[in-house]
């Protein structure tokens, strides 16, 4: 399935005079961190991460072993192990490229930073983080496309009922978007692309980054990181006298960067911002939480999104298979799925019985109809995986008049989500089990995170 262990086999074992440096400089001592074999491994384990489109490096060290893992979407592959070699400076040599101390007191701390590097005709950014382990030092890479930075809102994954919603949510001049979501859920694409989306000439985008991943044109980015003279609050504050149209803040964390975004929005500013939410009516309960009142919150709120990011079907070796109707109904009732939906000849006494997710009732329904639901069996394109790329799963909600007073005057979750629901709102499980019915994902890819979503 890959083949950097035998590009590696190949590299330690060729013979010593031919080896050359990559960049064509002068030849290194062998067995320093610049040494052709340390820099020509860097180089090839790069090159095949982003062939086979890796979102993350692993290295790891082990008893008299380094191993190599790629993140490919979203799972761990082992792709590389290493036996002890005199030769090989790997960390040392990635070290160098991102500007880390090498020596053995730096190697005690977790470090934090960067490099670009071509390869292949393209500009990649890697972002590495060290971390001291009980073996020795263990190093994450984030690999970042530059061209991941264009990505079209049209392609991120939306249904489109929930683009339209979007759309009206994103034309507004004024008000909060919010986007919540797991750890590498796809907040930032989803972020990045509609700032893409209102990017133009007659407006003034200003964003507050930690750190910035992407640079787009047109954009005042700043990066929080690097401004050590100042803290975020102060950075937030200077960010609103830029006399900015629109404004992206990386992350709300506390109640006083909260605060300002929320001011900042229902002074004449649309603020795009990203929280630790577990769905998109949750984020009101996050702001109460972090005590904000619940007439501002009200009054800010334009929409909310929150979503995960699932790994995508490959479309070469997609393959039906049947999902017996009760079980397809007893996974709906779990879930809370509205079954009549996704089954296209259910009668319209087996709708009424189906959406209130009564199983006692689904007894009386007509038997025979099977459900497809689709896998990759796996072939030469998606190296056998069975998946190729992800994609979102999302629930979006707009804040509009009946759901604001819902929020005011302090309604619970439930009744703010079915006021929603009367305006376009889908959850995320319905919009997960869209995208299962059309074969793009596959329901055990969704089944945890709808259990979870449960809790
Ligand atoms: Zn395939």
């Amino acid at each position: 399935m890959f083949t950097l262990q035998e590009k590696y086999n190949q590299l330690i074992t060729r013979p010593k005079d031919t080896a050359k440096p990559a960049w064509g400089g002068k030849p290194a001592a062998p067995g320093s961190q610049e040494s052709p074999l340390t820099t020509d491994l860097v180089k090839l384990i790069l090159t095949e991460a982003v062939t086979n489109r890796a979102s993350d490096i692993h290295i790891e060290p082990g008893k008299n072993l380094i191993r190599v893992r790629f993140r490919i979407d979203g799972k761990l592959y082992i792709v590389l192990d290493m036996a002890e070699n005199q030769e090989i400076h790997l960390l040392a040599r990635i070290k160098i490229l991102a500007n880390i101390p090498t020596d053995s007191v730096s190697s005690r701390k977790s470090w934090d930073a960067r490099f670009s590097m071509v390869l292949l005709g393209q500009e990649y950014d890697f972002r590495i983080s060290t971390f001291p382990v009980l073996m020795g030092e263990k190093m994450a890479i984030r690999i970042l496309n530059k061209n991941a930075s264009q990505v079209d809102l049209k392609k991120i994954g939306l249904r489109p009922q929930p683009y339209a919603l979007l759309e009206q949510i994103i034309q507004r001049k004024s008000g909060l978007l919010i986007v919540s979501g797991p750890t590498g859920g796809g907040k930032t694409t989803t972020l990045y692309s509609i700032l893409k989306h209102l990017n133009s000439p007659t407006v003034n985008i200003v964003t507050l980054e930690n750190p910035v991943e992407y640079h787009i044109d047109g954009l005042n980015q700043c990066d929080i990181n690097k401004k050590v003279s100042e803290d975020f609050t102060s950075a937030l504050r200077a960010t609103l006298r830029q006399d900015p149209d629109i404004i992206l803040i990386g992350e709300v964390r506390d109640s006083e960067s909260a605060e300002i975004a929320l001011r900042a929005s229902i002074t004449g500013h649309f603020v795009l911002t990203s929280i630790h939410a577990n769905s998109a009516i949750g984020t009101v309960m996050r702001l109460a939480n972090m005590g904000i009142e619940r007439h501002i919150i009200a009054y800010a709120l334009a929409g909310a999104i929150y979503q995960h990011l699932v790994p995508r079907i490959c479309e070469k070796c997609r393959t039906p298979y049947v999902v017996p109707r009760e079980k397809f109904l007893s996974l709906c009732a779990q879930f809370g799925i509205p079954a009549h939906l996704f089954m296209e000849s259910a009668s319209p006494a087996d709708k009424d019985a189906l959406h209130l997710s009564h199983v006692s009732k689904t007894d009386e329904a007509p038997k025979e109809e099977a459900i497809t639901f689709y896998k990759g069996a796996g072939c030469e394109i998606c190296k056998g995986s069975g998946y190729l790329g992800m994609i979102g799963i999302f629930e979006i909600v707009q804040f509009t008049e009946d759901v604001r007073e819902a929020i005011a005057s302090n309604a619970p979750s439930a009744e703010i989500e079915a006021l929603a629901v009367k305006k376009g709102f889908q959850s995320l499980s319905i919009d997960a089990m869209e995208k299962v019915k059309s074969g793009l994902i596959h329901f055990d890819d969704i089944y945890h995170i709808l259990l979870e979503k449960q809790r």
